[in-house]
């Protein structure tokens, strides 16, 4: 198996660095970075730039406006612009349902819903969850029932991320109850801005409002919004999952993390020494980052089978629950580190007082626990390695 990266990629990445040096607004980057909130306006504005320079959507086609980047392209993208702070949203639009469309849409869907995303009138957010159907997705309940050229939409969605700034949602809905019950499963693109559609806030433990309840009640939703065949959304739910693979080891992010540890380390502690001169932080450092080594190695190995044809296997497991780990374990070392500055409360503090990593370190801390639940929770993710990977 070859891990070394091809020339041509090494050099579009000092291209993506070079570009993320000169365009991206640093009051954006230092918000990601170090978890300030971002408004939805700090999203477009960084959405326009990549627009332009023709690097907004890179899992789409070129022929739609994508980049036509493969999945070596991807990764080094995902990685260089997570390290520089680059803002992440509409991942909902850009990396799930877009390529769906792509793959799945009627000409007439292509051509309305994709550029429409890529100009930023179009945010949509995902509707899979329900109460009673997350890790059993198969089980959800929301109804779609046929009345002449609409459906009549009933139901609860529920932890749909960015339903707050969406104007759209796409949702797997029950349109029969015959069969398997994966078979009678529809996927239907709805307008959020009409009535009987509800969004309410939920807060979640690092105390940011990212999640939501949507409710929707009697919408009346055309028959030609729906994509791909009526009860064959399991199909396109599969092929859209597949899209979070690599992204979900959170590789970029866990970087940008090391790389802050590594700076909290040279500060001068309260004996005198720098922080990273206590011999038993720096082995612990060291565990981490071996780690988190290992994850990237371990993606490659992913990266490297999957641009020989070989389909993605169990070990994609292995890189969500590792991923979402690391990232965890990263915060938590960067909470030690910044001791009692790191509890404090980011308004009430003046600039500059406490070091920016530990400014909204304790938020940052507890809203990443949330990464070994979502996009299929760490049990589930063992359950596949248990059966797949050690066929037990
Ligand atoms: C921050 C966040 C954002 C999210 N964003 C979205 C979104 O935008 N759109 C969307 O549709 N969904 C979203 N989700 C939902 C997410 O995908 C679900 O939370 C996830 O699939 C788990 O489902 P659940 O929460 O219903 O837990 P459950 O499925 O009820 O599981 C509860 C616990 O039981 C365990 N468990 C369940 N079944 C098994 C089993 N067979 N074997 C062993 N253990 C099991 C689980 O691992 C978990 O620990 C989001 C969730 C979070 C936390």
């Amino acid at each position: 198996m070859d891990l070394t990266i091809p020339p041509e990629a090494e050099a579009l990445r000092q291209a993506m660095r070079s570009f993320l040096r000169d365009q991206l607004p640093p009051e954006l980057a230092e918000a990601t970075l170090y978890g300030r909130k971002l408004t939805k306006d700090d999203h477009q504005r960084w959405q326009r730039i990549l627009e332009k320079q023709g690097w907004l959507a890179p899992s789409w086609p070129t022929q739609w406006g994508g980049t036509g980047w493969g999945p070596l392209e991807r990764f080094i993208w995902d990685e260089e612009s997570a390290l520089a702070g680059a803002p992440r949203a509409n991942i909902p639009s850009l990396d799930l349902l877009g390529p769906v469309i792509v793959e799945f849409g009627t000409e007439a869907q292509k051509r309305e819903l994709l550029p429409r995303i890529l100009s930023g009138e179009d945010w949509w957010c995902q509707g899979f969850s329900e109460p009673q159907a997350g890790s059993d997705l198969a089980a959800l309940q929301m109804r779609a029932v046929r009345d002449g050229d609409d459906y009549i939409v009933n139901g609860t969605k529920l932890w749909t991320s960015w339903a707050h700034m969406a104007n759209k949602i796409f949702c797997l809905v029950r349109t029969s109850a015959d069969g398997p019950k994966q078979a009678g499963i529809s996927f239907l693109l709805i307008d959020m801005e009409q009535p009987g559609v509800t969004i309410s806030p939920i807060l979640t433990l690092g105390g940011m409002h990212a999640v939501n309840e949507v409710q929707i009640t009697d919408v009346r939703v055309p028959v030609a919004n729906l994509l791909g065949q009526e009860g064959d959304a399991w199909t396109i739910t599969k092929f859209l999952l597949g899209h979070e693979r690599l992204v979900g080891a959170g590789i970029g992010p866990s970087m940008a993390l090391s790389r802050q540890l590594r700076g909290a380390l040279g500060r001068i502690g309260p004996g005198g020494a720098p922080l990273g001169d206590d011999p038993v932080l720096a082995q612990r450092v060291a565990e981490v980052e071996t780690d988190l080594l290992a994850l990237r190695y371990t993606a490659y190995r992913v990266l490297a089978d999957e641009l020989s044809g070989k389909a993605p296997g169990p070990e994609v497991s292995v890189l969500k629950i590792r991923g979402g780990e690391v990232q965890q374990a990263l915060t938590e070392l960067l909470m030690e580190v910044g001791e009692i500055v790191s509890l404090t409360h980011p308004l009430t503090v003046s600039e500059g007082v406490v070091p920016i990593e530990s400014a909204y370190m304790a938020q940052q801390h507890f809203d990443r626990r949330k990464l070994t639940i979502y996009g299929g929770s760490s049990e589930i993710q063992r359950n596949i390695i248990a059966r797949r990977l050690l066929n037990v």
